[in-house]
């Protein structure tokens, strides 16, 4: 229905109700509050604690001027008085806000406590002057704009909740509803707005954040059922050479590595196409994983494909693919946004003739023109680094191959049940042999010196260095120009008697191939670059891994960066410098310097960014979740997860008792449904 028919939602209002997303009464009902202010926390004031909110009813007693602290802020402070104490209003950088206030006006607070030196403050509280007109109780607040209030949105809201009736529709079976205790959802959308107290509130919570999770994932059953119901023709056997190349290999296996490989050997003789997660922390040998797989689909005589997200990885995998792979007489290609027009041409031709068996690239494998003959398997390495689309395109140019898909990102546990829900996943939770622990460091700036000077050392038993230049903002060009800024310094100050490479994104892909391949040779001692080696590139021979203002970076990629060396059975190190103070960053150092397990830091990095924020749910193209947090729902997750398995094993979505929630599942799947692939 229109909001229009609300009473005082004009054009203009209608226009800022459209910019926060809110389009139809319906939009307004299920438009959530982002938190709650309970405005029933009265109380004398000296009683008031410091940080916790309360309301305050009283009048203006004093407005005091304004005045400059050391730092050059302002501040701002409003006596208020009432029969139960005096309480000081405090503004920051807002001379202004004395201008509104008039002495013995009536005034409702509502705030934060600070109590400082023997004075009780209240910090930027809201104020309201029609005091008998304060809304009372538990009150919604809303994410909005500056032009639409609080205030507005809430009148708007609660007029909208007299349409329940005719906008909204009960969608979970009344059987269901029972067994799980849920509310129905008219009590719930009320409630959720304009609730009588908060343990009420909690069951409206419940009631939405189920629904969410139980569509969604009856939603990813479905599409996952259609998957599986589509078969291929590629039943691949384990090649009879499959024995001769692993003893072929100069390491050997790891369990781990023997394990995950056995899997997907067994997927690949199904007729059903493989749908596995390679999970492996950095370093753990996921690479031979794809070349082993890659070795028994050319084997049986089809081809493969592998797609990294940076040609300096796409060159890796090439050399080394080569290098296991053509003494076996199978054909191997590479395409990347920079290979020759005359050379990708021939590649084209013969990929689609059937004349290369394995092809690796970059997203250039997914342009309309490359075309194959018989793909039957198709791996994407670092996974997370691919959007779904183009993961989907690659998987459709070959008629339902195997998917693999590799990911050195540890994905909590939590959020691969949700975002994974029924792929199968392995996990190679074991390092090579030999390999020794990163010790890592944390750095002030002032030990800047003492640690360039020490590499010294290093450099002279023949190790390699990596310097990680800080990000600057999110600027390339400003990231570029503090990478060349310091391999110059590093070269007068430290390192005259060494050779220094410098390696940046805003170099021309033969250069900084030029610049790796001599890292690899051995013929550069410091490798100064930007961030365009944080994935996958392995230097076995480089031990020491500096990063410049390491606060800069996120927990994942910090880990990312580090993984770049202890690839050999060198000692490694890993030192994070940084000036940083403030205690987020310091935690953030410390969390890097405790730990090597990549899982850890997942589960660390998700707690301090929360989910929302982190990596993965929206570009896997899943719907977003309104109100349930896949971390912190963990319980209402497997409860769903497990109703909604029986619902769809039994077949229940077909009877007319679940015709609204299938309804609702349709509508949140809605296009989105085809974007999704479970890689
Ligand atoms: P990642 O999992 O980060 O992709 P790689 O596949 O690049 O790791 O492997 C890291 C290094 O470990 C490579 O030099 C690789 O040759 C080596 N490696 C892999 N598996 C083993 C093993 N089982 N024993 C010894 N070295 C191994
Ligand atoms: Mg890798």
């Amino acid at each position: 229905m229109e909001l229009e028919k609300i009473k005082g939602v004009g054009p203009k209002i209608l226009k800022h109700l459209n910019s926060i997303g809110i389009y139809t009464i319906e939009d307004a009902i299920t438009y959530f509050p982002r938190d709650y202010e309970d405005r029933n926390n009265i109380k004398p004031v000296v009683e008031m604690k410091d940080g916790e909110m309360i309301s305050f009813i009283g009048e203006t007693s004093i407005i005091y001027g304004s005045r400059r602290t050391a730092t050059g802020k302002t501040i701002t402070k409003i006596l208020f008085k009432s029969e139960i104490g005096y309480l000081t209003g405090v503004w920051f950088n807002q001379p202004y806000i004395k201008n509104t206030f008039k002495v013995g006006e009536s005034i409702y607070l509502f705030g934060r406590v600070s109590r400082k030196m023997g004075e009780i403050q209240i910090i930027e509280p809201q104020y309201e002057k029609d005091v008998d007109n304060v809304p009372k109780g538990i009150i919604p607040v809303y994410s909005t704009n500056k032009y639409l209030s609080q205030k507005v949105l809430r009148k708007i809201i609660a007029q909208a909740l007299n349409y329940i009736d005719d906008e909204i529709s009960e969608c979970i079976p009344e059987s269901i509803r029972k067994i799980y205790k849920l509310l129905d959802i008219k009590t719930t959308l009320t409630n959720i707005h304009f609730p009588k107290n908060m343990q009420f509130l909690n069951l409206c919570r419940r009631r939405i954040k189920f629904e969410e999770l139980l569509t969604l994932q009856l939603g990813l059953f479905l599409i996952k059922k259609r998957l599986i119901q589509s078969n291929n023709a590629f039943g691949i056997p384990v090649c009879k050479e499959m024995k001769d190349f692993k003893e072929s290999l100069l390491f050997e296996l790891t369990g781990a590595q023997s394990k995950t490989i056995r899997e997907i050997l067994t997927d690949m003789k199904n007729s059903k196409p493989m749908n596995r997660l390679v999970q492996g922390d950095v370093g753990s040998g996921k690479t031979i994983v794809a070349v082993i797989a890659l070795f028994n689909c050319a084997r049986n005589g089809y081809q493969g494909a592998m797609m990294a997200p940076t040609e300096i990885l796409a060159e890796q995998h090439f050399e080394s693919f080569n290098s296991f792979l053509g003494k076996w007489g199978i054909r191997v290609g590479l395409i990347t946004g920079s290979t020759l027009k005359s050379k990708k041409k021939e590649i084209l031709d013969k990929l689609a003739s059937g004349e290369i068996d394995i092809i690796i690239g970059t997203h250039a494998l997914i342009q309309e023109n490359v075309q194959f003959n018989n793909l039957s398997l198709v791996i994407t390495d670092e996974q997370h680094r691919f959007g779904v689309r183009q993961r989907a395109d690659l998987i459709n140019k070959g008629h339902n191959p195997h998917v693999l898909v590799m990911t050195a990102t540890p994905i909590p546990r939590t959020l691969a049940l949700f975002l994974y829900g029924d792929m199968d996943i392995s996990i190679i939770n074991e390092m090579p042999k030999g390999r020794q622990k990163i010790s890592t460091h944390f750095v002030k700036g002032t030990g800047r010196d003492k640690v360039y000077h020490s590499l010294n050392n290093e450099i002279q038993k023949g190790r390699q260095i990596y310097v990680v230049c800080p990000l600057v903002e999110e600027s390339e060009n400003l990231q570029v120009e503090s990478a060349v800024e310091t391999e110059k310094n590093l070269k007068e100050k430290y390192f005259m008697n060494y050779r220094v490479g410098l390696l940046h994104g805003r170099m021309n892909s033969r250069e900084k191939d030029e610049v790796m391949h001599s890292f690899k040779a051995g013929n550069i001692d410091v490798l100064v670059s930007t961030t365009v080696i944080e994935v996958g590139v392995n230097v076995p021979n480089a031990t020491v891994m500096i990063i410049e203002n390491a606060d800069r970076f996120g927990l994942a990629q910090l880990h990312q960066l580090r993984g770049r060396v202890g690839r050999g059975t060198h000692k490694s190190y890993c030192i994070l410098i940084s000036e940083a103070k403030n205690q987020v960053a310091l935690d953030r150092m410390k969390i890097m310097t405790s730990t090597n397990d990549g899982f850890v830091i997942a589960e660390k990095d998700m707690e301090m960014r929360g989910t929302g924020e982190f990596f993965g749910v929206r570009q896997h193209g899943l719907p977003e979740l309104k109100m349930a947090d896949i971390v912190k729902d963990i319980d209402v997750l497997k409860e769903t997860r497990d109703l909604a398995r029986e619902i769809i094993n039994k077949d229940y979505l077909s009877l007319t008792e679940y015709s609204l929630l299938m309804n609702s599942i349709n509508k949140i799947f809605n296009e989105k449904a085809e974007n999704i692939t479970f890689n």
